[in-house]
């Protein structure tokens, strides 16, 4: 009776197990998994019950509840046979086994996703020491683009530390207004002084990102579409940033501080392979995934040494269009 009821759990408490891996679809993990949870769960397969309590340390107890903690457990059980019988390591629930340190899931991404978001901390704090929003309203734009960014980077941490249908909804649909926050960025610094088109695609992009994360909200993912979708304001948020940083950097002069963002974009765009290869980690830790997060970590600091050029320069330009100005009249 403990085993129907264990197996009803299974199907009517998560869909992600519907979806499949090869490590999950082994006898071996799933007659683990069952055992397991009967005995160490409690009826509701959430809870641990009172003997095993006393054995988990206070990372177990804060983070993973019982079912995932036997799906942990088994997951290296099986890896253990795969290797014994010189197979090669599968996935388990879509993901590759990872070692879990201080119950954070996947330690990698999580430690990846922390320094970038220090990196945005860091040069957010220096924009705003030397351009205070009284004497450069125009900041504004990109203090709310870099809370755009961290709120990314603090759901990614906390999706890698523990992933849930919920920190899994909120890494997707923060992600993608990141990189839609890319993408408006430069179509407003390209186009700065045409205000209703730039007003037009904010608008715009704005109407798509609501519908999109409605979308993700549905439960019933599509991840093709969704990488579509973020590879779409990617590509074109690279393009915009790339040709336009190059042409500025090949016109020369006062225009020089153009490099930095282009090869911001080579960079951004060389790192994005990354995400999409796929390999088991390495270490247990550093899959291409990780990598990749590790691989954009010092990017903003380039980023943002633009972006700080680009306020001197358009200050300096504005005062220069001024003086010709009252100069001629
Ligand atoms: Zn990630």
């Amino acid at each position: 009776m403990t085993r129907v009821y264990i197996i009803l759990f299974i199907l009517v408490s998560n869909i992600s197990f519907i979806s499949t891996s090869v490590g999950d679809r082994s006898p071996t993990y799933q007659n683990n998994v069952l055992i397991c949870m009967r005995s160490i769960c409690k009826k509701d397969g959430f809870s641990f019950n009172e003997t095993a309590t006393k054995d988990l340390d206070i990372w177990t107890r804060l983070l993973w509840n019982c079912r995932d903690e036997c799906r942990y457990r088994c997951m290296w059980r099986s890896v253990r046979v795969f290797d014994d019988r010189e197979f090669t390591v599968p996935k388990f629930h879509g993901k590759w086994p990872f070692r879990r340190m201080f119950g954070v899931q996947e330690p990698g991404s999580a430690v990846a996703s922390l320094l970038n978001l220090m990196a945005y901390m860091r040069m957010s704090a220096q924009l705003s020491r030397q351009f205070p929003v009284r004497t450069v309203p125009y900041v504004i734009f990109w203090h709310i683009f870099t809370l755009v960014c961290m709120n990314a980077w603090v759901w990614s941490i906390i999706f890698h530390t523990r992933d849930t249908p919920f920190t899994e909804f909120m890494d997707y649909a923060s992600a993608l207004s990141m990189v839609m926050a890319y993408f408006i960025a430069a179509f407003v610094r390209i186009f700065l002084r045409f205000r209703k088109l730039v007003g037009l695609m904010i608008a715009a992009c704005l109407l798509y990102y609501g519908m999109h994360v409605q979308y993700l909200y549905g439960g019933f993912v599509d991840y093709d579409y969704n990488m579509r979708v973020n590879l779409a304001f990617g590509i074109a948020g690279g393009l915009l940033w790339g040709v336009w940083g190059s042409l500025r950097w090949l016109t020369g002069g006062v225009y020089r501080h153009g490099w930095r963002v282009a090869v911001f974009a080579a960079a951004t765009a060389a790192g994005s392979c990354l995400e999409l290869m796929d390999f088991p980690p390495l270490l247990n830790v550093w899959d291409a995934h990780a990598l990749w997060h590790l691989q954009t970590a010092p990017l903003p600091l380039l980023f943002y040494r633009y972006v700080i050029d680009d306020i001197h320069f358009l200050r300096r330009w504005k005062y220069t269009e001024k003086t010709v100005l009252m100069s001629s009249t």
